[in-house]
């Protein structure tokens, strides 16, 4: 089997030309404005805004404090329920704000939150359901508003994954109370640091607004408890010329995606995770799940590829509901989340990312074939 001579890494981030840096560098040098609802930042957020199709964007510093905000820009209190299938940023955001997670299973198909098993887990406590497009696979979206509108519910997603995710044609910001995005340099799009929130709210986009920048209304005028979350000029600039590289970008990875479906599509125990026909994919990861068929379990191939220069990652391993601070919820028992701790064991995320070319994604899958059959 052949060992790559450098590292494959699960992904690389978007790296702007330097000279288009450079150039809104010097601009931001010129005007002396570093943060602050800057122009850059004021320009993003206008271009992103249309670009993810959604009515109204706030800019964040990251999607972790954006997510903090929608929380408390919704007054969610007592107890919200929630996927264990994620990153643990969406689960940390609730305990930050005194909320206790409640732990829901995920849909085995879709991997997101199961909304058959969320209206058992409703108390007088339960303020809001908090959903995670995992993958960039949304939610199912019509049915947990439908349960939300019926017991008085908020609902934000985490569309960490989901940039530029559509179901229909509908940017997927567009559901849900609040939808949160994170711009950090392994998303595919970013501002090395960054996110947003979407609402259809005005009231809500101007207390998001308000929240980010310490409740400041004006000079003399603080009206709320906020915080800062401001997205400075150098990420926006970041940004900006990021957004030149978005299209080329996605393009290749359609074409590994491709790739990677070609050569996988026959090997026994290999389940690659597909978006459906009528989701525009977030090209965010390439997932597989490693079934019996395999031979291997999914650790020995991690294990194994490693060997070879090629290192992939167990997302979303562990499962947020087994960790320390929150395995003691009543919610966390696994005989509650049983499609959840049983995923968690097959996923494996592949390297994904446009400055690879076809013949290593043949030579990744080569490897999975051939570890297969050692
Ligand atoms: C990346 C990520 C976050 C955190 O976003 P940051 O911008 O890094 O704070 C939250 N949730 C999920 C699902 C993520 O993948």
């Amino acid at each position: 089997m052949k060992k790559f001579d450098k590292p494959i890494y699960i992904t690389r981030p978007l790296l702007p030309d330097r000279t288009a840096v450079n150039k809104l560098f010097d601009e931001i040098w010129q005007s002396q404005w570093l943060t602050n609802q800057g122009q850059k930042h004021n320009k993003l957020e206008m271009d992103l805004q249309e670009i993810l199709d959604v009515p109204y964007l706030s800019l964040f510093n990251n999607g972790t404090i954006a997510l903090l905000v929608a929380i408390k820009a919704l007054d969610l209190t007592g107890e919200v329920i929630t996927t264990p299938f994620t990153f643990p940023a969406t689960t940390h955001a609730l305990e930050w704000n005194n909320i206790n997670p409640v732990f829901c299973d995920i849909d085995e198909n879709t991997l997101t939150i199961d909304p058959k098993k969320i209206e058992q887990l409703i108390t007088p406590k339960t303020t809001g359901i908090l959903g995670v497009h995992v993958y960039g696979m949304p939610c199912h979206v019509d049915l947990i508003q439908n349960i939300a509108n019926q017991n008085e519910l908020k609902v934000i997603y985490d569309g960490a994954h989901a940039f530029n995710s559509e179901i229909n044609g509908i940017g997927i910001g567009n559901y849900g109370d609040i939808t949160m995005y994170s711009f950090h340099a392994t998303k595919l799009f970013h501002t090395i640091e960054g996110g947003a929130l979407a609402t259809k709210i005005a009231e809500t986009k101007t207390r998001i607004d308000l929240m980010k920048n310490f409740g400041i209304q004006n000079e003399e005028e603080i009206l709320i408890t906020g915080i800062n979350g401001k997205m400075n000029e150098f990420q926006a600039a970041v940004g900006l010329a990021n957004l030149d590289l978005l299209n080329k970008e996605r393009v290749k990875r359609k074409k590994i995606l491709k790739q990677y479906l070609d050569n996988l599509k026959d090997v026994p125990g290999v389940d690659p995770f597909i978006i459906p026909e009528n989701i525009e994919h977030s090209y965010q990861y390439f997932m597989i799940r490693v079934k019996e068929e395999y031979g291997k379990s999914r650790d020995e191939l991690h294990r194994s590829l490693k060997e070879y220069n090629v290192f992939t990652r167990k997302y979303f391993f562990p499962l947020i509901s087994n960790l320390p601070p929150y395995k003691h919820l009543e919610s966390a028992d696994p005989e509650n989340l049983q499609v959840a701790n049983k995923i968690v064991e097959e996923v494996l995320c592949l390297p994904f990312y446009g400055g690879l070319d076809l013949m290593e994604i043949d030579d990744i899958c080569d490897l999975i074939k051939e570890i297969r059959e050692s």
